[in-house]
């Protein structure tokens, strides 16, 4: 069977942040040696800040006790697999983007099929100028936008807040979990109120210009998973509604 390893992006919005400079902390999670020389050689000399853990277990220390705004996660490790660190992390509370590296069609499946949620992926033999332009993008995304931009700090619908700023959704003062792509969505319909939004313009604006990767599957499946953990009935939503045909709209 051929191995494909696939770079899979899971993407997580980050912890406190300065706003973009050089040197983000990167921790790498990965078994193989000669791999894991391979991308902190790289990643060092393209400025960044780097970590490594040859464990699950110690990448969970070090995302506990270290400043990582990123994580590269290898799924195959000797003894967590990369799916239950993921979870492991954001049961902590930890919301940095990680990359998943995934080595066949079986895991990238499981990926996808996952509900904290496959952002993106690159299909192996990836490129040392591959992964670091991944980096980059997604500490952009993450962090970049909200830093450079005059949004509002919070909306609110019904009985949601947005807080945009701490990147947090909060239901009836509970605090809802979303995945970064879920959040993302969000932030992009309630910040064109009553205005149609076709699933090309919400795939772009989630996972960038000309991806291939979110397809009209993709977000509709996010878009269930937003209405079941906002709406009061998720089968007959109130704020985020269905364009037949098109898209979505969300309606305040
Ligand atoms: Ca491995």
């Amino acid at each position: 069977m051929p191995i494909i390893t696939a770079l899979i992006i899971v993407q997580y919005l980050g912890p406190d942040y300065n706003g973009g400079v050089a040197g983000e902390h990167i921790l790498i999670v990965e078994d193989e040696p000669a791999v894991a020389r391979g991308l902190l050689y790289g990643l060092n000399a393209e400025g960044f800040v780097t970590y490594w853990a040859d464990r699950g277990q110690k990448a969970l220390e070090i995302a506990r006790d270290k400043d990582v705004h990123l994580i590269l996660l290898d799924i195959r490790l000797p003894d967590i697999n990369g799916f239950d660190v993921c979870r492991q992390l954001r049961a902590q509370g930890k919301r940095q983007p990680v990359i998943m590296l995934t080595a066949s069609d079986e895991e990238v499946d499981k990926v996808l099929g996952l509900e904290l949620g496959a952002d993106d992926y690159v299909v192996k033999p990836y490129s040392l100028r591959e992964v670091v332009s991944r980096i980059r993008a997604m500490l952009r995304r993450s962090y970049g936008e909200l830093a450079n931009s005059n949004v509002r700090e919070k909306l609110s619908f019904g009985n949601v807040v947005i807080d945009l700023e701490k990147m947090q959704v909060w239901r009836s003062d509970q605090l809802v979990s979303l995945t970064p792509t879920e959040f993302r969505l969000l932030r992009y319909l309630v910040s064109n109120p009553d205005r149609p939004v076709s699933r090309d313009m919400l795939i772009e604006s989630v996972w960038g210009y000309g991806s291939d990767i979110g397809d009209d599957r993709t977000i509709d499946v996010h878009i269930r998973h937003l209405r079941e953990k906002l709406e009061d009935n998720p089968t007959s939503p109130r704020w985020l509604l269905t364009v037949r045909g098109f898209g979505y709209k969300f309606k305040p």
